[in-house]
């Protein structure tokens, strides 16, 4: 099993690491996020709260494989009241568990977009080195300060034409995390075996540099 797990905050800057490793390594990528916040669209969509166990977890289970590989590329999903729904139905072990097996062969078999096979998978998340790859050999924890993220954020939204507040966006951040460090099933920490890196203080080029070098000497 060749792969690379990439855990951490939102807003840390995992996705744009796994894009350009997985370009780099020539792996397929999966951004795990995505799933949760499937779930969220597709309750939100039908009306349900989703805080609401019994709805989130029919969802979950009901995802094809075929549409569980699409929705990180479904720009849907990409809004915050979707980010906010997931970091609600992610904390329902019944829901992670309905989740877990897909990511599991995608790891054991990961297919490129292209759906050919790829030597390699990247995931990112937030348990993908404890629970759902402990195996892997290369586990990476990205983490900044809550305001560099939420700066991070702001940016992003504003790019999209977005109207935002900073303040919402930081406090939106801030209790997201204590959503997801402190639910009892999968909560967000670092692996004991994962290299933990700050990116508070560095560029996206900076975090790459250093990871692929801590690459190359383990493969
Ligand atoms: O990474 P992203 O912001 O898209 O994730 C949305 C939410 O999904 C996170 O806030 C987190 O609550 C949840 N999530 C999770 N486990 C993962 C990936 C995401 O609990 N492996």
């Amino acid at each position: 099993m060749k792969v690379i797990a990439i855990d951490g905050s939102s807003s840390a800057g995992k996705g744009t690491l796994a894009l350009k490793l997985a370009e780099e390594l020539d792996y397929a990528y999966l951004d795990t996020g995505a799933l949760y916040r499937g779930v969220g669209y597709e309750l939100l969509q039908n009306g349900l709260d989703p805080q609401d166990e019994e709805a989130a977890v029919q969802v979950a289970k009901s995802l094809s494989v075929e549409r569980m590989l699409s929705l990180q590329d479904d720009s849907c999903i990409r809004n915050e009241v979707c980010g906010k729904a997931a970091s609600y139905v992610s904390r329902l072990p019944k829901v992670r568990e309905a989740l877990f097996d897909f990511q599991r062969r995608f790891a054991l078999f990961p297919i490129k977009k292209d759906k050919t096979p790829a030597k390699g998978a990247i995931l990112d998340g937030r348990d993908i080195g404890t629970v759902i790859c402990p195996e892997a050999k290369i586990k990476l924890f990205l983490t900044a300060s809550s305001e560099i993220r939420a700066k991070r954020r702001y940016k992003e939204l504003q790019l999209k034409g977005l109207c935002v507040i900073y303040e919402d966006v930081l406090s939106d951040i801030i209790q997201r995390d204590k959503r997801d460090q402190e639910r009892e099933t999968a909560p967000l920490k670092p692996a004991e075996d994962a290299l933990v890196i700050d990116t508070s203080d560095m560029t996206a080029d900076d975090v790459y540099a250093q990871v692929i070098a801590y690459i190359k000497e383990r493969i």
